[in-house]
C-alpha cells in the first residue's frame, strides 16, 4: 500500500479499541499524559485536551493500587465528556499484579505496554510476563511490547556482551546494544504468542534517544517482523531541539515505510501545553503528505522587507484561526483538511505562492503599496487594506471552504485521518 508515494511496510493489522494500526490503516498519532493518574479528574482532563489536540490513542501511567484504582473513573469521565479515545496503561516493574488486582482497570483499558526491562528477573520475571499476557487474552486487549534502550533487560545485555566478546571480530557495544533491544523485543513477542496471545493482538517498539541508533534499530526490525511498529525517539528534548530530533528520525523511517504509530516525546517547557506534542506528530505527518489533519498555512519567513510585524502577525492569527475552526468544518466539509492558504511578506514570492495555494495572500513589504491582494484558486479576486486585513482575510476563507467543499451528508463517515471531533466540554 502507498500514501503519497511511500510503499509502506506490510504489517499485521491490530485493533486498539476503534482505531487500527497497521495494516492499510493511516499512520495513528499517539500522545501521553503527565498527570498523577490518581487525580482522575486531571488525568481525564488532559486526555480529553489531548484527544481534542487530535491524539487518536492516549497512554497514561499506571503504576500504583491508587492509579488502576481511578482507571475506570477516569473511563467513565471521558465517556460522559463524549470522548472515546481508548486509553492505553503504561505499566512497570509490578503491571502484573494491578491487572490482576484491578480487573475493572484492565478491561477500562484498550492495549497495555508491557516494558520486558521492567518485568522482573528470571522465573519469577516470566512469570510475571505470563500473568500480564493472560489478563490481556481475558480481556481481548492488545498489548505493546515496549523495549527502551534506558530500561534494557541487563542481563540480557550482559549475556550478549559476554558472547560478543568471544567473536573473532567482535561488534562494537553500541551495535549489540541495538541488537539487544530488537532480540528483547521479538523475543518477548514470541514468548507472548506461546503463552496464547494472538499475532494480531502485538505490537512492537524499540525507542532509544540517538537519531542514528533508531533509525538503525527500526530499519532492523521493520526486516524481522510484521507486528506493527510504534515509532519515538525517547527522552527527544525541550524545546526545538526535541521537535528537530523526532522529526529528522522520524522522518527518515516514515519515507522508507516504516512506522504504524508515532508519539513525539517532548519534554514540556515549564507550564507548556502537553498538547504540542500532538501537534507535532500531526505535522509531521501532514508535511510529508501522509496524513491531512488541518488547513496548511504556506508562510515566507520574511526579511528585509518586511520590517514591520503585520506579517508575524497575521501568518500566526491565521494559522490559529484555522486550527480553532478546524473541528467545526471537519464535521460540516468533506476534504476541507487539506485546503493550502498562502500568507506571504512582499511582492518578491507573494502573488506566485499565493496563486498556487486555494487562497493566498500577499502583503505589502516596506516601501511597496499598502495594500494586500487576495487570490483564489489562482485568481485575484480582491485587494484588502486598512487595519482590519486579517478579519477580512478570515470572512473570505469562510466563504471559500462554504463554497468550495461539499456539505458532509448525515451519517456520512468522517475521513479515515479525521481525528476524532469532541465537543468542548471541561470536567
Ligand atoms: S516573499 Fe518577500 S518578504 Fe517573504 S521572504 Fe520572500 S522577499 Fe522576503
Amino acid at each position: 500500500m502507498s500514501f503519497a508515494g511511500i510503499q509502506r511496510r506490510a504489517s499485521q493489522r491490530v485493533m486498539v479499541g476503534n482505531i487500527a494500526i497497521g495494516g492499510d490503516a493511516p499512520v495513528v498519532v499517539q500522545s501521553m499524559t503527565n498527570t498523577d493518574t490518581v487525580d482522575a479528574k486531571g488525568t481525564a482532563q488532559q486526555v480529553f485536551e489531548l484527544a481534542r489536540a487530535g491524539s487518536e490513542l492516549v497512554r497514561i501511567t499506571v503504576n500504583t493500587s491508587e492509579a488502576a484504582a481511578q482507571v475506570p473513573r477516569i473511563r467513565e469521565l471521558l465517556d460522559a465528556m463524549g470522548c472515546d479515545v481508548p486509553l492505553v496503561g503504561d505499566f512497570h516493574y509490578n503491571g502484573h499484579r494491578l491487572l490482576t488486582e484491578f480487573p475493572e482497570c484492565a478491561q477500562a483499558l484498550a492495549k497495555y505496554r508491557i516494558n520486558p526491562g521492567n518485568v522482573g528477573r528470571n522465573r519469577k520475571g516470566e512469570d510475571q510476563f505470563a500473568m500480564m499476557i493472560a489478563v490481556a487474552k481475558q480481556y481481548d486487549k492488545p498489548v505493546r511490547i515496549g523495549v527502551n534502550w534506558g530500561s534494557l533487560d541487563s542481563e540480557l545485555i550482559v549475556r550478549m556482551m559476554d558472547e560478543n566478546s568471544k567473536l573473532p571480530q567482535p561488534k562494537s557495544a553500541a551495535e549489540v546494544t541495538r541488537e539487544a533491544l530488537i532480540v528483547s523485543a521479538l523475543d518477548s513477542a514470541k514468548r507472548a504468542e506461546e503463552l496464547g496471545l494472538a499475532h494480531d493482538r502485538i505490537v512492537l517498539s524499540c525507542k532509544v534517544s540517538g537519531v542514528q541508533d533508531l533509525i538503525q534499530v527500526y530499519r532492523d526490525l521493520a526486516r524481522r517482523c510484521d507486528y506493527p511498529l510504534h515509532l519515538g525517539l525517547t527522552e527527544a528534548g525541550m524545546g526545538s531541539k526535541g521537535i528537530v530530533a523526532s522529526t529528522a528520525a522520524l522522518s527518515v523511517l516514515l519515507q522508507e515505510g516504516i512506522g504504524d504509530t508515532i508519539r513525539i516525546s517532548l519534554t514540556p517547557e515549564p507550564g507548556g501545553d502537553r498538547t504540542q506534542e500532538v501537534v507535532v506528530a500531526q505535522e509531521i505527518l501532514q508535511t510529508m503528505g501522509l496524513r491531512a489533519f488541518t488547513p496548511m498555512v504556506t508562510a515566507c519567513p520574511g526579511c528585509g522587507r518586511t520590517t514591520s510585524t503585520v506579517f508575524q502577525e497575521l501568518a500566526q492569527s491565521i494559522q490559529s484561526y484555522l486550527r480553532a475552526q478546524m473541528p467545526v468544518w471537519r464535521e460540516q466539509y468533506t476534504g476541507v483538511e487539506e485546503m493550502n492558504v498562502a500568507v506571504m511578506g512582499c511582492i518578491v514570492n507573494g502573488p506566485g505562492e499565493s496563486k498556487l495555494a486555494n487562497i493566498g495572500i500577499s502583503l505589502p513589504g516596506t516601501g511597496e503599496t499598502p495594500a494586500a491582494p487576495v487570490y483564489v484558486d489562482g485568481e485575484k479576486t480582491v485587494t484588502l487594506r486598512g487595519e482590519n486585513i486579517a478579519e477580512e482575510f478570515k470572512k473570505i476563507v469562510d466563504d471559500y471552504v462554504m463554497r468550495k467543499y461539499a456539505p458532509r451528508g448525515h451519517g456520512e463517515a468522517k475521513p479515515k485521518s479525521a481525528p476524532k471531533i469532541i465537543p468542548v466540554q471541561p470536567v
